[in-house]
């Protein structure tokens, strides 16, 4: 059943400024190094929730976020034209998605998202925006009335992942399995 109140939610933004970005990729380094396991103990951008985005000429710099995980590639497109440059379709988007190996961890294929470096105690603000020393990230925090709708979890999103690749079988098998441990 489908759940929908009215709640004040903090919404979380970090502003993008290209004309700032010189493509150094230490958001990328200070994202990855945050996400480890412990913490700061190994950097591989490959793990990070920020890509920055470069035409072949290196004269544009998007630094993209990684956002919700989707389980099929959409087939209606946006294609870009910049500066009369025209860029390919999947350039800008932030999901993970099957169609692409972008915003997925290296080892078990999962789905990467940006969690706004949640941490206790929380962040003064998010790695990526603290290590751009260009100003090309800056980071807001804004009040808004949002109506809630129940959402899927990561677990479950996980799980289906998990399921896909593996079988639902054997990830329920080792679910079981962790549970008694
Ligand atoms: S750290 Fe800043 S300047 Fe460097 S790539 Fe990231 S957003 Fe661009
Ligand atoms: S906000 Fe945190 S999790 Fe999100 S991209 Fe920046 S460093 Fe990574």
């Amino acid at each position: 059943m489908e759940r929908n109140e009215k709640r004040v939610k903090t919404v979380k933004e970090i502003i993008v400024d290209t004309s700032k970005c010189v493509g150094c990729r230490a958001c990328e380094i200070a994202c990855s190094a945050f996400h480890t396991i412990p913490k700061y103990s190994s950097v591989n951008t490959a793990r990070s929730r920020i890509m920055v985005v470069m035409d072949e000429f290196r004269d544009i710099f998007v630094p993209i976020r990684a956002g919700q995980y989707t389980q099929a590639e959409c087939n209606g497109r946006n294609r870009y034209m910049i500066d009369g440059k025209e860029y390919d379709e999947c350039t800008f988007c932030p999901a993970s998605c099957p169609s692409r190996s972008a915003f997925r961890e290296p080892d078990s294929g999962l789905p990467l998202k940006c969690d706004m470096c949640e941490s206790d105690p929380p962040l003064e603000k998010p790695m990526c925006v603290d290590a751009c020393t260009f100003g090309a990230l800056t980071y807001e925090e804004r009040e808004e009335e949002k109506a809630e709708q129940e959402t899927r979890g990561d677990i479950e999103i996980a799980f289906e992942v998990l399921a896909k690749k593996y079988g639902k079988k054997k990830v329920m098998d080792a679910f079981t399995r962790l549970s008694k441990d």
